[in-house]
């Protein structure tokens, strides 16, 4: 069927500069680019440009540049462009539309209306080039209180800890959705930056094993890739029953991109599709819940936290008391911005809420209850930079997660297109020749540059307020203010406006 869909992007060459050397023929796995014979020249098919920039970023000459198609519709506050490509495209396709990464839609993003707080006459800053400054975090449960000895050595057994030397994690991302490259790279920049990286859904393939020290595996509703060396061989076992970018639904890898290593991996036939179910099959209550926590409790021994994710929605603080109370011992809460490989485009964009109000609103409860301590709080979904994660801390995140802003330093470009195994990136593919794009040796490298400069910065910023541990930032709302919030706003953030 013709498509009615206009083009998004258009391809424009300078023909002065472009030396006919098809690099980017070879670069684009969405065929845009074509060496026509007769002319001896390139051309473009401009309507199959998805805008991923890579001919673009590696033209030796810098003869491409990619612009978005400006067409313009009538205006029409009700029927926008987007709505009506969408309908055209249900129309053309009578199917789900699917997409990638997160949600793009522009629904507040609370981070930039929180402003960090300084130091000035009273309580002066802190030098971070001259004093020690301390960004340690241990994850887990904590006792109600500790005791020591005669000797002032801890008498108290402490619930298994894992010590990150950056609160910044890798966030889950599973082999089949990824490549292996991008799951190498991200073991070793974690092992190297004292940070954890996590497998997601999909197994852990063999080759990756040498990284226990700094992996989180996940045990979620398709059970892929669980068997008890899986377990053995992790740091921290989390339990997945929700995600950010597509909250109350399952997961779903097309058999395409199910090679036979993936399938080996997740334990299931090659070729198939990987169709996790929405819900976790054994649990329906927070009862459930604990059984299965407590069954990884029992298979590690007790040796190592057990970490449960949720998406967030409208009633998670009252969902985390009853993770606590299952025995998690760590509780993470992916936000509406999260990303994914491939989910429905209308569960992305409109189920969830933002991350920022589900964790002041967990915090809070948590601290109401009077079990804060009993479980750490990771965050995920739209971290961008050190502000945002200064300010999670602020809020009362322990720890945050980053996955896109991770892809992003692998090359990532955000074009949407990681559920059709075609990224030109090799980040979002199984494609044996596309995912040789990512080296691990340069992807680890990028990646810990990324974790060094954040960590940097958050020194700097805690610097600023007279704060020199980590410690004291975490849930401190003090120094955080609101700008250009309403008044409900500021109540579920917990925040004061700034002035007052
Ligand atoms: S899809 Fe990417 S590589 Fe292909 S033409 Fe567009 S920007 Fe270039
Ligand atoms: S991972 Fe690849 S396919 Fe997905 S948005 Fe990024 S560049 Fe595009």
């Amino acid at each position: 069927m013709k498509t009615y869909l206009p083009p998004k992007f258009l391809v424009e060459r300078d023909m002065d500069r472009c030396i006919r050397c098809k690099v980017c023929i070879n670069q684009c796995s969405f065929d845009t680019h074509y060496y026509d014979e007769e002319d001896d020249q390139i051309q473009s098919i401009i309507g199959n440009c998805v805008g991923c920039h890579r001919c673009m970023t590696f033209c030796p000459t810098q003869a491409i540049t990619i612009k978005k198609n400006q067409h313009q519709y009538r205006d029409n506050y009700n029927w926008r462009p987007e709505i009506i490509e969408d309908i055209i495209k249900q129309a053309e396709t009578g199917g789900v539309i699917l997409t990638g990464m997160g949600d793009d839609k522009g629904q507040t993003i609370y981070w930039d209306h929180l402003v960090l707080n300084a130091s000035q006459v009273t309580n002066p800053s802190i030098d971070p080039l001259r004093e020690p400054m301390e960004l340690t975090t241990y994850l887990g449960s904590k006792p109600d209180k500790i005791e020591l000895d005669g000797e002032r050595n801890l008498k108290t057994l402490l619930p298994p800890q894992v010590k990150l030397d950056v609160p910044i994690m890798f966030a889950g991302m599973s082999y089949g959705a990824v490549s292996l490259q991008v799951q190498e790279s991200l073991a070793r920049a974690a092992t190297e930056a004292g940070t954890l990286w996590d497998t997601g859904e999909g197994g852990l393939h063999p080759s990756l094993y040498k990284y226990k020290n700094n992996t989180t595996v996940q045990v979620a509703s398709g059970r892929f890739g669980v068997h008890p060396k899986y377990l053995d061989v992790a740091r921290v076992v989390e339990i997945k029953i929700g995600q950010g970018a597509k909250p109350g639904i399952g997961g779903h890898l097309p058999g395409e991109k199910v090679s036979a290593e993936v399938s080996s991996t997740r334990m299931i036939p090659m070729g198939t599709d990987a169709l996790s179910p929405a819900p976790q099959h054994d649990i329906y209550s927070i009862e459930d819940l604990s059984q299965l926590v407590y069954a990884l409790k029992e298979a590690v021994n007790y040796s190592k936290p057990i970490s449960v994710k949720i998406a967030a929605v409208n009633n998670s603080a009252a969902i985390a008391v009853g993770m606590v109370k299952a025995g998690a011992d760590i509780i993470v809460l992916d936000g509406l911005r999260g990303a994914t490989g491939a989910a429905p485009k209308i569960i992305r964009d409109n189920v969830g809420i933002p991350i920022e109000m589900a964790l002041a609103s967990v915090d809070s409860r948590l601290r109401k209850e009077g079990i804060r301590n009993h479980a750490s709080l990771v965050i995920s979904g739209g971290i961008r930079n050190s502000g945002d994660v200064a300010k999670a801390i602020a809020l009362g995140a322990d720890a945050v997660y980053i996955g896109t802003a991770a892809l992003i330093a692998l090359g990532c470009r955000l074009c949407q297109q990681c559920h059709t195994g075609k990224c030109a990136w090799g980040i979002c593919t199984t494609d044996p020749l596309l995912s040789k794009r990512i080296n691990p040796d340069i992807g680890s490298r990028r990646l810990v540059n990324l974790l060094h400069a954040w960590s940097i910065e958050l020194q700097e910023m805690m610097g600023g307020m007279g704060i020199n541990a980590l410690e004291s930032l975490r849930g401190n709302r003090l120094q955080l203010r609101g700008i250009g919030l309403t008044d409900s706003e500021l109540a579920v953030l917990g925040v004061r406006m700034a002035g007052d």
